[in-house]
C-alpha cells in the first residue's frame, strides 16, 4: 500500500541518522568486531552493576552484570532486540496480522518500542498530521490525543457514537459526502479525512468498546475510503466480555492499521513502556522521528519487562492480564451498583465494556464543569469534567468521568452520594 499521500513534509524530510544505523549494526556484529565509530561511553565506568527484582510471589528476576552492562549502554532505537521479538510472537499469537510472516517472507509488518503509548501516538501523529488535516474521531475523545493531535492543527470530525462505540453508518454517510474531486483516487485530494483515530476497547472517557462486527465494517470504509486507522488500545487486556474482541490489526490485509499498545494497566505505568504495532513503511519513519528525539526508550525499564516476561511466558502473562482484568470488573460492579443506589432519575449512563472508566450524563445539567471544578471539590469529591474530553472551543458537556481503579467500596458509595447530593442542588430539589 502506498503512503505518501498519509506521511506530512516533516516525516517525508527525515533521513536515517548514520550514528543511529551504526549503534543497530554493532549490536548485530560478532564481538572480533574493533568499533571506533560511535559516541558510546565505556559501560565500565558506569556503577550499577547487576540489579534482582522480588515478584508479589516471591519469585525473583536476575538482571545479571552483562544484562545490566548491554541495557545501561545506548541502544538500537526500535527497541531490546529480545524483547522486540518476545513482543512479536505475542502480537502474532495474540492478533495475527493477516500479512505478518515471521518465518521468512521479507516482513510487511513491524514492531517498535515506544516510551507508553502515549509516546507512540504522539510519535505517529507528529509525521502524519498536517496543519488543517481532518481527523475522524468519536466526541468525547481521549484528552491526551487532543492535546496532541489539536496544536498539530487536527480538525476533529465528530463520528456519532453510542454504548458500542463509533457507529460505522455514520462513519460512511460523513465519508460520502465529500464531493467525488475529493475522494482520494484523486491524487490531489487533500481535504477528504485520511485518519480515523478510536480507542476501540474500554474507551476513555466513555468505557464503551467496539463489536466485532462494528469494527468490520469500520475497516471496510477504511478500505473504500483509503483511510489509516489508529488503534489507540491500552485497555485491550481490560474487556470485560470473554473471549476478547478481534482487533483492528487482526483482520489488516492492506496495511492500514498503527496498533499502539501500552503495558502501563498490566505491568507498571512509571516504567513507560509501550509498543506500535504496524506496517513496516511507517514505522521506519517512526524510527526516524525516535533517532532524532529520545534516541530510544529507557533501555533499563525495556530489560525488567523483558525478564519479567521471559521469566513467565505468554501464558502466565495472559494469566496475569486476565486477573487484573477480573479485578477491574470487580471494581466496575461496584461503582456500578453505587451509581443504582444513589443516582437513579438524576444520571444516565451505559454499563462499562472494559476499562477503567464511568461515563455519567447528569439531567437537568447542561454543564458539569463549574459543578465538577469547584462545588464537587467542595463536598470533597473528585471527576472528570465531561468537556475535558472535547476538542472543539466552548463546547458544554452534560457528563463527568469517574475512574473506578482506586476507590474502595465504601469510597464508591460515598462518592456517588456526594455526586447524587450536588446534582440535586443544582436542580433546585434540596
Ligand atoms: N491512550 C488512552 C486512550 C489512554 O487512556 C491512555 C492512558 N491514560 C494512554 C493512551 C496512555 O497510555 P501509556 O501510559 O501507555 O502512555
Amino acid at each position: 500500500m502506498p503512503y505518501v499521500r498519509f506521511l506530512n513534509a516533516v516525516a517525508k524530510a527525515r533521513r536515517p541518522s548514520p550514528i543511529r544505523q551504526l549503534t543497530e549494526l554493532l549490536q548485530k556484529s560478532p564481538p572480533t568486531m574493533i568499533s571506533m565509530a560511535t559516541g558510546m561511553p565505556n559501560a565500565e565506568q558506569f556503577p550499577f552493576h547487576e540489579a534482582s527484582f522480588t515478584l508479589k510471589d516471591g519469585n525473583k528476576v536476575h538482571i545479571s552484570p552483562s544484562e545490566m552492562k548491554n541495557c545501561l549502554q545506548y541502544q538500537a532505537t526500535p527497541g531490546l532486540p529480545e524483547l522486540r521479538s518476545w513482543l512479536k510472537t505475542m502480537q502474532k499469537t495474540i492478533h495475527n496480522p493477516p500479512t505478518w510472516d515471521l518465518s521468512g517472507r521479507p516482513e510487511q509488518m513491524d514492531l517498535m518500542i515506544t516510551t507508553g503509548s502515549q509516546h507512540g501516538m504522539a510519535t505517529v501523529c507528529d509525521m502524519l498530521v498536517t496543519h488543517g488535516d481532518k481527523v475522524l474521531t468519536a466526541n468525547p475523545l481521549y484528552s491526551g490525543t487532543i492535546a496532541i493531535m489539536k496544536p498539530l492543527g487536527a480538525k476533529f470530525i465528530d463520528i456519532k457514537t453510542d454504548a458500542h462505540g463509533i457507529i460505522p453508518e455514520h462513519l460512511s454517510e460523513v465519508m460520502s459526502a465529500w464531493p467525488d474531486k475529493e475522494q482520494p483516487h484523486h491524487s490531489d485530494s487533500v481535504n477528504i479525512p485520511k485518519l480515523l483515530y478510536c480507542v476501540p476497547n474500554g474507551d476513555n472517557p466513555t468505557g464503551a468498546g467496539l463489536t466485532y462486527e462494528r469494527k468490520a465494517k469500520i475497516y471496510a470504509i477504511a478500505r473504500r475510503y483509503n483511510l489509516l486507522i489508529l488503534e489507540d488500545d491500552p485497555y485491550y487486556f481490560l474487556q470485560f466480555n470473554k473471549p476478547r474482541g478481534r482487533s483492528f490489526l487482526s483482520m489488516d490485509v492492506d496495511g492500514r492499521v498503527l496498533r499502539f499498545d501500552s503495558f502501563s494497566k498490566m505491568l507498571s505505568a512509571g516504567i513507560r513502556v509501550g509498543f506500535v504495532t504496524g506496517p513496516k513503511a511507517l514505522l521506519e519513519k517512526v524510527n526516524y522521528n525516535l533517532q532524532a528525539s529520545v534516541l530510544h526508550t529507557s533501555a533499563v525499564s525495556q530489560m525488567i519487562v523483558y525478564k519479567l516476561l521471559e521469566h513467565w511466558g505468554l501464558e502466565e502473562f495472559l494469566r496475569h492480564t486476565e486477573e487484573v482484568s477480573d479485578f477491574y470488573q470487580g471494581r466496575k460492579d461496584v461503582l456500578l451498583a453505587a451509581a443504582n443506589e444513589h443516582l437513579q432519575g438524576l444520571a444516565e449512563w451505559h454499563e462499562p465494556s472494559g476499562g477503567m472508566f464511568f461515563w455519567l450524563k447528569l439531567l437537568g445539567i447542561k454543564d458539569s464543569h463549574d459543578l465538577i471544578m469547584n462545588k464537587a471539590r467542595e463536598k470533597e469529591v473528585l471527576f472528570v469534567p465531561g468537556s475535558a474530553f472535547t476538542a472543539h472551543k466552548d463546547e458544554k458537556s452534560q457528563y463527568v468521568r469517574a475512574c473506578y481503579s482506586l476507590a474502595t467500596d465504601e469510597q464508591m458509595f460515598e462518592g456517588m452520594r456526594r455526586l447524587a447530593e450536588l446534582i440535586k442542588e443544582h436542580q433546585g430539589k434540596l
